[in-house]
């Protein structure tokens, strides 16, 4: 009887993330642990096992495999079927083949795990080694070629291991079993400091001198995981200033590091979430509420600031040598183009806006920025997708085989389909850059090469002007042109797996509507085929065009104009004291005589307007700054709001008059903004419980870049709640256009799948 049930054989399959995390080697051990015999197989499509063995010893092992998996890997689905015993003598982990034309999932990039925090203290050949790796940690996505994950199809392939490492390599037993980048001081890449014109490759002599500068309040580029950092002492008020003068960036905040969770509890609040994400082994960038100013010119006025947690060995290094808690490190590129990755790149562009320049000798093959997330209702919101999360696919429930999805144009992403993943790419940026182009042509093509994928079915934005939609155009393939907004309700859908009729929700800046006009107020009902416009926010010209983007003053004068004539120039409102009289007449000229004056019913520009307005931020020097100033001088506690109209669209005639009549009797600026956001907020809820009487949906949808406000995401998603709405929002998907793509890839999908 016993020996009957010794025999017991499966073959197990495991489909998800299992690659490049130390997968194989953890499966070895459970399985000698409960003494099986058989085999594990890395395939293009995931983990194969064969166990052969006691039954309850195989069926704890495959229930193990799910609890136990290593960190950073995601197991999507796992299944097994018993097959006829073979004489296996042993377990082995068989090299790897290339097997078939799906794809497992690569990891993205894993910060250094505490295992190599203790080793790079104790182990020789490692001692304060910033290269030391292990399966569990290390460079994943950025330094993969091709796949299958093996060393030779990385960028580590020059360095050949030394007798030590390549020991460990193959020692199954060994945390460093299989690990493709393993390296040691002997035989791994090495740190170099270019410092007045010299070459420093000691690494202490590097920590020291670094360390001096950024004590002495210079600027230090240093290469980072997915590419170059430019660091100062952030809390070096004449050093920030200076960076970003040189960076040629206005008012944007820039993000900063801290040693430890410790010190940077002192300077912003920190809940048991925030402190989960900002430890966590994807290590992103959190928006946190400051409690203690850094340097004025880091957040610039805002009252949240963008804070990370060391994750290369390197940063830990530094901070053990540092008298300084905390640095800006900010992307190493000039203003809006990609963050440089080559050493020669960042030598010719950053030398002369830093001190001294710290790279190292293995390549970065694909280009990441440190991602962004914020909390909102504590739950985590990815609002930048890029290192720690790329390329992790997102499962979908219909058949996305071959379609390319090419995104929109100011924060672009792009995603291919394969089979029912979507993989969506890195930020790529504002494609209106040549550089930035550049790389996203580039990274289409290594995304087709690495994830074996053949497009055939291209997915796009309608608007013609768009650069993705002029690539798009100029693959020649079958191609789906699709709106906007239908795309932003569809990538909030996607991330959910809803495939129904939803009501959809989606504010944000531009986007090029049916009817030609720009849309951005929006309220629809559709599902992913389809959709129907229910209402929107009314029209309004926009003076100027992109003009009236980078000045929301025009915005501001727009709705007063419409809505007081030209009475409201003798309000002595106080925004329009540092505008030019003639400036004024010029857009009224304009608007009379329809010239370059677009009508938008854009919620991005409804807030540029009220921000104007209230003299919060006339003139903006980088995108939705407006809107994210008027959120953050707003006051919480309030419930007062301003009235509005929907007949068959929503007017803001009564909301300005309220607002010009708060700001004539001096009320702060902190209640106008909240009343306005509690404005915006009834609306919302007014126009969806309606929808919801009169097409009896209940499932509400919100997507779109101006759900980036905490303010206002929090609050409607409440109260729909409270009043029995199932509410979808974004989680890691950003709501911002980053996630426009994904959105484009089910409409496209869903449209192929009914034309079948
Ligand atoms: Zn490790
Ligand atoms: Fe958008």
């Amino acid at each position: 009887m016993k020996k009957a049930e010794d025999k017991y054989t499966v073959r197990v399959y495991v489909k998800g993330l299992v690659q490049g995390v130390g997968f194989r080697p953890f499966i070895y051990r459970l399985a000698k642990k409960y003494d099986l015999k058989g085999w594990v197989e890395n395939r293009n499509d995931g983990v194969v096992i064969e166990v052969k063995g006691n039954k309850k010893f195989v069926e704890k092992f495959i229930s193990l495999i799910k609890t136990q998996a290593p960190v950073a890997s995601n197991i999507v689905r796992i299944f097994s079927k018993e097959i006829k015993p073979e004489n296996f003598s042993d377990f082995r982990i068989i090299k790897s083949k290339n097997t078939s034309n799906e794809i497992t999932d690569i990891s993205p990039d894993i910060a250094i795990c505490d295992e190599c925090l203790k080793d790079m203290k104790t182990q020789k050949n490692r001692i304060n080694y910033p290269f030391i790796n292990c399966t569990n940690c290390g460079p994943r996505f950025t330094i993969i070629k091709d796949l299958p994950y093996d060393r030779e199809k990385t960028t580590m392939s020059p360095f050949i291991m030394c007798e030590s490492c390549a020991a460990e390599y193959k020692d199954i037993l060994d945390r460093r079993f299989h690990a493709q980048p393993v390296a040691c001081s002997v035989c791994g890449p090495e740190y170099e400091l270019i410092y007045k014109g010299k070459a420093i490759n000691d690494l202490q002599k590097i920590l020291k001198i670094v360390c001096e500068l950024i004590e002495a309040g210079k600027i230090i580029t240093i290469k980072g995981l997915g590419g170059f950092h430019i660091a100062c002492d952030a809390q070096n008020e004449k050093a920030v200033k200076r960076l970003r003068k040189a960076k040629n960036r206005d008012g944007k905040p820039f993000a900063v590091m801290f040693s430890d969770i410790e010190n940077l509890k002192n300077y912003a609040i920190v809940e048991d979430l925030h402190a989960s994400l900002l430890q966590s082994w994807r290590r992103p960038i959190l928006l946190l509420n400051e409690k203690k100013r850094l340097a004025p010119d880091v957040n610039v006025g805002f009252d949240t600031i963008g804070v990370m947690l060391p994750y290369m060995p390197f940063h830990y290094l530094l901070f053990e040598k540092l008298n300084i808690p905390v640095i800006v490190l900010t992307s190493g590129n000039i203003s809006d183009e990609p963050i440089i990755i080559e050493n020669k790149e960042a030598k010719k562009q950053l030398s002369g806006i830093s001190d001294a320049l710290l790279i190292y000798n293995r390549e970065i093959y694909n280009r990441t920025d440190d991602s962004v997330e914020m909390v909102i209702n504590n739950k985590e919101r990815v609002i930048r997708r890029s290192r720690g999360f790329v390329p992790t696919p997102v499962e979908l429930k219909i058949n996305v085989d071959g379609i390319l999805a090419t995104g929109a144009e100011l924060v672009n992403c792009f995603c291919i389909g394969k089979g029912k993943q979507a993989i969506i790419s890195q930020h790529i940026g504002d494609l209106k850059n040549i550089e930035t182009l550049e790389f996203y042509t580039e990274t289409i093509e290594q995304f087709k090469k690495i994830f074996r994928v053949k497009p055939t079915l291209i997915a796009c934005d309608k608007h013609p002007d768009y650069l993705s939609t002029k690539y798009a155009n100029d693959l020649e393939l079958p191609k789906i042109q699709i709106q906007h907004h239908h795309a932003h309700i569809a990538s909030c859908m996607a991330e959910h797996g809803l495939d129904e009729k939803v009501i959809g929700v989606t504010f944000d800046g531009v986007g090029l509507g049916d009817d030609n006009k720009i849309w951005g107020g929006e309220f629809f009902v559709c599902d992913l085929n389809a959709y129907n416009r229910i209402t929107h926010f009314d029209y309004i010209p926009m003076p100027g065009g992109d003009k009236a983007t980078k000045n929301p003053w025009r915005m501001a004068v727009s709705f007063l104009y419409k809505f007081f004539g030209k009475d409201f120039l003798n309000f002595n409102l106080p925004f329009l004291k540092d505008i030019n009289k003639k400036d004024i007449d010029l857009l009224f000229y304009a608007i009379d005589k329809n010239i370059n004056c677009p009508l938008t019913s854009s919620a991005g520009r409804l807030f540029d307007a009220v921000a104007a307005l209230t003299n919060i931020c006339t003139h903006s020097t980088f995108h939705a700054e407006a809107p994210m100033r008027l959120e953050s001088v707003l006051g919480d506690n309030y419930n007062e709001y301003y009235d509005f109209e929907i007949m068959k669209t929503i007017n803001f005639d009564k909301t300005f008059k309220g607002i010009v009549d708060d700001i004539k009797s001096g009320i702060n600026v902190s209640l106008i903004s909240a009343k306005f956001h509690n404005t915006i907020i009834n609306i919302i809820f007014t126009v969806v419980s309606d929808i919801r009487k009169n097409h009896n949906i209940n499932n509400v949808v919100l997507s779109g870049g101006s759900f980036q406000n905490r303010y206002i995401l929090k609050k409607i998603e409440n109260l729909l709640k409270n009043n029995g709405f199932n509410v979808f929002s974004h989680k890691s998907i950003p709501t911002n256009d980053g996630g426009i793509a994904l959105g484009q890839l089910a409409i496209a999908a869903k449209r192929r799948e009914m034309a079948l």
